[in-house]
């Protein structure tokens, strides 16, 4: 067999919490969970604590925040401060994510 070809690369797919959309792990955002309670948007994926993942659109933030999806995802309840900062983040979002795939 020959050698040199492109070796496979491992592309780690997450799913979307709210759309239940599978996609690249880098091209969703993770939520964490950390140690003390406190729930944010994880910027570098590596923060330690509990994740859930969400597509960069807004309707999934919303979705999200909304019906306790993230609540259930992280297995906490979310704090009004916490929910505050998550849905001024989703603003940068369009307000359905870019097809990923
Ligand atoms: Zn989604």
């Amino acid at each position: 067999m020959a050698r040199g070809g492109g070796k496979p690369r491992h592309i780690p797919i997450r799913t979307c919490v709210a759309c239940r959309q599978t996609s690249a792990k880098r091209a969703l955002v993770r939520i964490v969970r950390d140690p003390e309670g406190n729930v944010g948007v994880d910027l570098t994926g590596k923060r330690p604590g509990r994740g859930a993942y969400l597509c960069p659109g807004k309707n999934c933030w919303d979705l999200a925040l909304r019906r306790g999806t993230l609540d259930h995802a992280l297995k906490t309840a979310v704090s009004a401060a916490d929910r505050e900062r998550l849905r001024a983040h989703s603003e940068q979002f369009p307000e359905t994510a870019p097809d990923l795939t």
